[in-house]
């Protein structure tokens, strides 16, 4: 026999969006019921994703730091990787922050049920229970926040201990001696990255003509230019068209835009194609929400369904598939809810690729300024003329900033280069607060130090940088 409950604000789905959502509508006064097969809430972001990968990317970055560090006059002997003790501590981080969350929901009073649910109708979930049991929830409003699973390729063999997703990736279960990475996006250079620090000669192969398409080029190839030292080969225009798990490793046969196919074993591979949303497993037919040809729930600015009484955020409410994207429309629907006057619509959500140097843009890139056709002035300030840069060894990222002409506000910002993920938060701010590009030359920004690049690259606009000097057109 099924329980029965019922709750004023049930939240399906305990990641950075469902719990950023639950936590505020808490915060506000709602009775909320916070739903996740997990132990705790966190989903795919602290368990599966940005945190347990962020972990190991900043073990990648000191290790090959330590192999720069001979050019600084410190000599390391190559580093020795205890495996099972970065694997431990990879897994403490997780369990740290996902208990903490734990304890923040107990602190707030949310009712955590740890299970799976469906609709039954628009008012009423079912939710089978972790162990076995089912639960009948009746809810005033839900906020549906299930997120997304990672895509494969038609053909591939499923996914095993040999041709991983990025779960069985951030599993770290050894250290292959060759690694093929399928899509040349953000988990496969992440992954790439970290996996080719501990050791693994790593591939990576990509249908695009370029690594993460649709980001800038220029920032990208700060990053390529990187890449190339540290992967085996990177394989643009090229399709795997077979794939086979054999007893010794995978054997994958390569289609190149000339045609030409190549065979090469690995001995793991990584499949890094994208992500899908988890609209399919809800039962959302016992409901009117409408989902897209991609299985995207159709939300308006609110992030309301079709359902007055039912809302979804994150992942599963559409591109891009970021938690900060989540954890802010997760804000909007609760004020929503509330009776406020909201509507989630920013003018900058920043991206970053934790990769060494990292790249991060936000607000208009120059790649949809093209598209739309839109005159824009970008200015470029290039590294090699930063103090701080040359102190850190690396003189080879750039800050830009993309400037309407006729009013000179900030309408986007890009950076490649360690921090670029820290820096880009002012970026945001500008691009949301309207700044003029003279805003950011009028701020004094602290010496030395990489964000005074931001200040610099908006000085260059007016052709007044002290730091770089570019001849004035006669
Ligand atoms: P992605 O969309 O970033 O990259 C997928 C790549 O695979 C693309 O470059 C695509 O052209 C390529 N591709 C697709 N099919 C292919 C094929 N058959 N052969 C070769 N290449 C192919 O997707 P992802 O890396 O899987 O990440 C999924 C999502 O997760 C991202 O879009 C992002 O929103 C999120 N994510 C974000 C971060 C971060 O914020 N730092 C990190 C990891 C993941």
């Amino acid at each position: 026999m099924a329980e029965n409950k019922s709750t004023q604000l049930a939240v399906i789905g305990g990641g950075p969006g469902g719990y950023a959502a639950a936590f505020f509508a808490a915060d506000i006064g709602m009775e909320v019921t916070l739903i996740d097969p997990d132990v705790n809430p966190g989903g795919v972001c602290l368990y599966r994703g940005c945190i347990p990968s962020k972990a190991l990317l900043h073990v990648a970055r000191l290790v090959n730091e330590t192999d720069e560090a001979a050019a600084w006059g410190v000599n390391y002997e190559k580093p020795e990787i205890n495996l099972n003790r970065l694997r431990s501590w990879k897994d403490e981080v997780v369990k740290k922050l996902t208990g903490g969350l734990g304890q923040l929901t107990k602190q707030r009073k949310i009712n955590y049920v740890r299970g799976t649910a469906v609709f039954k109708d628009s008012k009423t979930l079912e939710v089978k229970l972790h162990d076995g049991q089912k639960q009948t929830l009746t809810f005033e409003t839900a906020i549906i926040a299930t997120g997304s699973y990672p895509a494969t390729v038609p053909g591939f063999p499923p996914f095993s201990s040999r041709v991983m997703d990025s779960t069985g990736a951030l599993e770290l279960a050894d250290i292959p001696k060759s690694l093929l990475v399928v899509g040349g996006g953000y988990i496969g250079l992440e992954m790439g990255t970290v996996y080719a620090a501990l050791g693994t000669k790593v591939t990576v192969v990509e249908m695009m003509p370029g690594l993460l398409p649709g980001v800038d080029r220029d920032l990208v190839n700060t990053l390529a230019k990187r890449l190339d030292k540290h992967f085996e080969s990177i394989l643009l225009k090229t399709t795997v068209v077979e794939m086979k798990e054999q007893k010794n490793g995978v054997k994958v046969k390569f289609k190149s835009e000339d045609d030409k196919e190549q065979e090469k074993r690995f001995d793991k591979v990584l499949v890094a194609v994208g992500r899908k949303p988890n609209s399919q497993n809800l039962d959302l037919n016992n409901t009117k929400i409408e989902i897209d040809h991609r299985g995207f729930i159709k939300v308006n600015p609110q992030r309301r369904t079709a359902e007055p009484n039912i809302y979804a955020i994150g992942d599963i409410a559409g591109e891009p598939m970021l938690a900060h994207k989540a954890s802010h429309e997760g804000r909007v629907a609760v004020e929503a809810i509330a009776g406020k006057k909201v509507a989630f619509e920013p003018a900058a959500i920043p991206a970053v690729v934790f990769t060494d140097p990292e790249i991060a843009w936000c607000g208009l890139t120059e790649t949809e300024a093209k598209k739309q056709n839109r005159e824009i002035k970008t200015v470029r300030f290039p590294w090699a003329a930063s103090g701080r840069a040359a102190t850190l060894g690396r003189s080879d990222g750039v800050t830009k900033l993309l400037i309407d002409p006729q009013t000179e506000r900030v309408l986007g910002v890009g950076i490649a280069g360690p921090g670029a993920g820290e820096m880009i938060a002012e970026g945001v701010l500008a691009v949301e607060m309207a700044a003029l590009v003279s805003d950011l030359s009028l701020t004094i920004h602290p010496h030395p130090t990489l964000t005074e690049t931001v200040m610099e690259a908006a000085d260059l606009f007016f052709g007044r940088s002290t730091h770089y000097y570019r001849p004035k057109k006669k």
